[in-house]
């Protein structure tokens, strides 16, 4: 089964063979030997510097990973300001209005590009905010939000930077010094090709040894993972296989030539769905604007429900993405993330041209 879903991924026989390895106690010497090598391995993803930046481990999907941060990382005095175009963004908002978090949103259309203007009037007027969340790429349209604009603006204002970077982190260019990320949160199982069960934070960490926190949560405070990972423990129970497998996904992306290897067989997979669903007159959802190279939500044919489409391709052996919400009417999605080849692709519209 081919999975064009954005996440869980495909992943290599190399990486699925690493879950075997034997079994380990998470309160010994090999375990903390793992999750350093995977420390080490996710902080050379974009050659981030050991002193300055530190990526602390969870075992939960990437939500886990966006509300340890939003939750962590703000203090109780902190105001966040809220990027929204699209689901992800929302669902951080949900996160701040669960845990009481002082926030207010900028709110665009479902696809729309960021409104920097909007986003500059809302920091100029309200001195309270001290954080900015934003969604790097929105994965209910395949919108690539525009990070260095943000991150200026944010830096500009004096406010630190939270990014979900979950279907982004490994696939698209991610500038931290520039941009001015303060932390981003992913997981193991979108661009780095490893299993679903453990996510991560990537910060600066200037943010993670400030002490004056209230912890929100028992189970998603940050700061008591960084603080017991850095001394070679971890509060809980990891999920140990799933780290096995992400420390080779990781070496297996090294391998490959690192993210920018993998931006570009992404970006050569992307266009050839976005070049093949054009020749069958299937139309892009978005139009212009900046595109994740991860994933190309379309339009759904006249005449043909979603229901449909998915379960011939099912049965041809590909899963697809319904579009969430409303969208879900009017739109598909089909990401690339995962061992996945430009021969799959081409067998997806040659049934796709069938059912049409
Ligand atoms: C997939 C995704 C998530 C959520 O990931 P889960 O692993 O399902 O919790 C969060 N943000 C973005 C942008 C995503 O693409």
């Amino acid at each position: 089964m081919i999975l064009l879903n954005p996440g869980p991924v495909n992943v290599s026989e190399r990486v699925r063979t690493a879950l075997t390895k034997p079994d380990i106690c998470h309160r010994e010497s090999e375990f903390s030997v793992l999750q350093e090598s995977v420390r080490q391995g996710l902080l050379a993803v974009y050659g981030l510097s050991h002193d300055r930046y530190a990526s602390v481990l969870l075992t939960g999907s990437g939500t886990a990973a966006v509300e340890a941060m939003i939750t962590s990382l703000i203090p109780q005095s902190g105001k966040l300001l809220i990027l929204e175009n699209g689901v992800y963004g929302e669902r951080i908002e949900a996160m701040a209005r669960a845990y009481g978090i002082s926030f207010t949103a900028v709110k665009h259309e479902w696809g729309a590009e960021l409104n920097a203007q909007r986003i500059e009037e809302s920091l100029q007027q309200d001195t309270t905010i001290t954080h900015v969340g934003v969604i790097h790429h929105e994965t209910t349209t395949g919108r690539l939000n525009n990070l260095s604009m943000v991150g200026i603006l944010a830096h500009r204002y004096g406010k630190i930077l939270l990014v979900d970077g979950v279907s982004s982190f490994g696939g698209e260019e991610l500038n931290f010094e520039e941009w001015n990320v303060g932390a981003i949160a992913a997981t193991a199982n979108k661009c780095l090709h490893g299993i679903p069960g453990i996510s991560f934070v990537v910060a600066r960490r200037e943010l993670l040894d400030q002490t004056d926190f209230q912890p929100r949560s028992v189970y998603l405070n940050l700061r008591e993972y960084y603080r017991q990972q850095e001394g070679g423990g971890t509060p809980f129970t990891h999920s140990v296989q799933v780290l096995y497998a992400l420390d080779e996904a990781l070496k297996e992306f090294h391998e490959q030539g690192g993210w920018r290897a993998r931006h570009e067989k992404y970006r050569q997979l992307a266009q050839s769905i976005r070049t093949r669903a054009q020749e069958l007159g299937i139309k892009m959802y978005l139009e212009g604007g900046m595109l994740a190279v991860t994933l190309t939500a379309l339009r759904l044919p006249a005449n043909l429900s979603y229901q449909t489409l998915h379960d011939h391709l099912k049965a041809a052996g590909f899963v697809i993405y319904a579009g969430q919400g409303d969208a879900g009417k009017v739109m598909f999605r089909i990401a690339n993330m995962g061992e996945i080849e430009k021969v799959d692709i081409d067998r997806l519209f040659l049934a796709i041209k069938e059912l049409l």
